[in-house]
């Protein structure tokens, strides 16, 4: 994408997020030398390192982060609620949950450092996608256990911008909201912000009797297209802004681990406070810059529970060029799904977000769309819930084109059904595109 010339890249501290790569170095590795002496002050961390070999002292160099245990998932869930804690109970000032699609919540606690430093991120995170005191921000992710609500919002107050804590859902109050209070940034999932958009257009609001310039959206993996789309409803591009993706997980604090920058060509990662490795994620082993594989993180600025390697599940590479917005923090690719996404159908691997980047090639078909995998025979059939956008009709050949273009692109067979406009359902939070039949 190319900028306009009057827009100038916005840092939040210009001095941090330019570090040469050697500074970046050195502060990383005497912050992770304390955060593995902190984790080691945990019984579990400690017997981790010990059946290893490893002590804390043991890492000299970057590199030798390597030689010590990922921790996963299941670590946090078998020590629940806050085995893994590296603090007393009465350091802590907040617990966020992250709720699992099965049984018991991983619980995530916060010193009131571990708070200020988020808060900072954020505004950090923010500052990069062009947000200034002078925006209001019109916070539309849920309040509450989930990181997004509050993550966003400390963020901007941080930064000094004026929020409007609306959480999710409302599109009416939402709409009103943002007309009468001269919204100029939303905050929320995207597809949330194609749902706002599409209410919008239905509504007759055009983008100019908005002041809405610029939407940060997370929490989901979304493709290019869909940022396309999202733009060209709310007209961002002729304010001067423009949709951009936003990465966090509660594990490392929530919302603001990276973020794209205004340049929009891949997500800046905070290495200074998470230091990234991509592995392959059947061997464990490190994959190298541009490889696309399963990231791994470790916090090493956390006080209440500093992971190490943790094993994020989200798939995605580290972009070796450097940005052209000045930053040095590595970049990683957008997600292209969780390693928990990916479908297995009939022996190929298929993320939903290849189906997405086919469906949405095509102008004609709305941004709803349901993902149906039906494993009650032995061979499992993959078939598309598609529908046109508003005012459109689909050519005769439509679905029978679709099913060749998706055929090609997947490397499987898959069925298209069309359904009528507005017949899919719409998410006020994060999307579920994927239907199982078991
Ligand atoms: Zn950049």
């Amino acid at each position: 994408m190319t900028l306009p010339k009057k827009v100038e890249y916005r840092y939040f501290d210009r001095e941090v997020e330019t570090l040469s790569v050697e500074e970046l170095h050195v502060l990383q590795l005497e912050r992770l030398q304390s955060a593995l002496a902190r984790a080691d002050q945990n019984e579990c961390y400690h017997r981790k390192f010990q059946e290893q070999g490893l002590s804390p002292t043991d890492l000299r160099y970057l590199e030798d982060l390597q030689r010590f245990p990922f921790t996963t998932k299941e670590d946090i869930l078998t020590n629940y609620p806050t085995g893994l804690m590296a603090c007393a109970p009465v350091d802590v000032v907040r617990y966020h949950m992250s709720s699992g699609t099965t049984g018991k919540p991983k619980v995530i606690p916060y010193t009131p450092q571990d708070i200020k430093t988020w808060a900072q991120l954020m505004a950090r995170t923010l500052a990069a996608v062009g947000i200034t005191a002078e925006d209001v921000v019109q916070n539309c992710y849920g309040y509450g256990l989930f990181t997004g609500g509050l993550g966003f919002h400390y963020g901007a107050e941080a930064l000094g911008a004026t929020v409007i804590p609306s959480g999710a859902g409302s599109t009416e109050r939402q709409i009103q909201t943002m007309l009468d209070m001269g919204t100029t940034v939303i905050t929320c999932t995207p597809s949330y912000a194609i749902h706002l958009g599409e209410t919008l257009q239905a509504r007759g609001i055009q983008p100019q009797d908005l002041r809405v310039r610029i939407g940060h959206h997370g929490a989901e993996p979304w493709t290019e297209q869909i940022r396309q789309r999202i733009e060209a409803l709310w007209g961002f591009a002729g304010k001067g802004g423009g949709a951009y993706d936003i990465y966090g997980l509660s594990e490392m604090c929530g919302p603001g681990v990276a973020t794209e920058c205004q340049a929009q060509e891949g997500l800046h990662l905070w290495a200074d406070h998470f230091i990234p490795e991509i592995i392959e994620p059947q061997s464990g082993e490190p994959l190298r810059p541009g490889e696309r594989g399963e990231l791994v993180l470790t916090s090493i600025t956390r006080e209440a529970m500093p992971l190490i390697r943790y094993r994020t599940g989200d798939i995605t590479s580290i972009l070796p060029e450097p940005c052209p917005c000045g930053r040095t923090h590595p970049r990683m690719e957008r997600i292209a799904g969780r390693a928990d996404d990916m479908l297995i159908i009939r022996g190929v691997n298929v993320f939903p977000s290849q189906i997405e980047h086919v469906l949405m090639e095509r102008a004609e078909l709305a941004s709803a769309y349901l993902i149906v995998v039906d494993r009650r025979q032995a061979m499992v059939e993959l078939s598309v819930q598609v529908e046109p956008q508003v005012g459109t009709t689909l050519s005769e050949d439509f679905q029978a084109h679709l099913e060749r273009v998706l055929q090609t692109k997947l490397g499987l067979r898959c069925t298209a059904e069309i359904k009528q406009a507005g017949e899919l359902p719409r998410f006020e939070g994060k999307a579920k595109r994927v239907q199982m039949i078991e």
